[in-house]
């Protein structure tokens, strides 16, 4: 299937979801109202998204005791009957559609398995970004936004929302280093903190290779976010954005500075989803420079990374 064919056999599968839907679909329409303002950083657009439907994710209780005690809404046993499966656009995974959209079109890739979240392939995500480029595909560890931490799935949306994509796709970065096929960049004028890796994809083998090297770099793969989406073909660029936390202090502040805001991998793409209207009218850039600063690591932490990929 050419690429031309199978955008429009996503499309086609999307619509077709929606037209039997209707929760979803409704959602869909909320979705086209959502409020969204943006504070910048630079030249930098940090997007603010106020929507309600996402508190589901933003205050999941994804505690062991708490998923212990809920059945797996990503299972296939536990779906809503009216949710449809795309089995072939995935090996080894459910294409879905989301039923709490952040994105235009918004879908989950769910493996057809009850595994970990963090027994992640990476190189499952690179291929599924370079074989869809008119999208970007986003990963969750356990610990960093997942709010199915005990079931391996990754998202994808419409690549032209996410801030993060067009500013890489314009912006080298200003450090970086290159070795065997691959170029790293980092991007120290920007509140959110991650390394760039351009990778070809024309050798899968190698491709694999590369990725498992990157993948290692995590020492705990609950603590990382990843975007992964193609500028041109036969390349995918990966953002790996290593966390410190979970969660900003703020969300569990017990006095009015208190923020409903639990950082996933869109929100260190410059889009922070905001449930609640009261943070969204009056979060300040001070206090969103804070939620990076405290979810993400610092410069120090991802020279030092680099490094450890170079040596190794
Ligand atoms: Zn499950």
């Amino acid at each position: 299937m050419n690429l031309a064919d199978m955008a429009s056999s996503v499309d086609s599968f999307f619509d077709s979801q929606l037209s039997v839907w209707r929760d979803a679909r409704d959602r869909y329409e909320a979705l086209e109202h959502v409020m969204q303002r943006e504070i910048f950083f630079g030249d930098f657009p940090v997007r603010l998204q106020c929507n309600p439907s996402r508190i589901v994710s933003t205050g999941a209780k994804v505690d062991a005791a708490s998923i212990s005690k809920r059945p797996c809404f990503l299972c296939r046993c536990n779906r809503p009957a009216e949710q449809m499966i795309d089995s072939a656009m995935v090996e080894g995974y459910d294409f879905l559609v989301n039923p709490f959209p952040i994105f235009k079109h918004h879908f989950t890739i769910s493996c057809v398995d009850h595994r970990h979240q963090d027994e992640v392939d990476l190189t499952t995500i690179a291929l599924f970004a370079e074989s869809n480029p008119d999208m970007v595909a986003f990963y969750n560890g356990s610990a960093s936004g997942a709010s199915a931490p005990d079931h391996l799935h990754f998202q994808a949306g419409n690549i032209d929302f996410l801030p993060l994509c067009r500013y890489v796709a314009d912006h080298t970065g200003e450090c970086d280093e290159r070795f065997s096929d691959i170029k790293v960049y980092r991007y120290p004028v920007l509140p959110m903190k991650f390394i760039r890796f351009s990778l070809s994809t024309t050798d899968e083998q190698s491709l694999r290779e590369v990725l498992t090297r990157i993948d290692a770099l995590s020492t705990d793969r609950s603590m990382r976010n990843l975007l992964m989406f193609s500028i041109e073909p036969g390349s995918v660029e990966v953002l790996l954005f290593p966390r410190r936390n979970h969660r900003p202090s703020c969300y569990y502040a017990q006095d009015e500075s208190q923020r409903m805001i639990s950082p996933g991998a869109v929100d260190m793409a410059g889009v922070l989803i905001l449930p609640r209207i009261d943070d969204y009218d009056t979060i300040t850039a001070d206090e969103i420079s804070k939620v990076y600063a405290e979810v993400g690591v610092d410069d120090c932490e991802l020279k030092s990374m680099i490094d450890r990929l170079v040596s190794n």
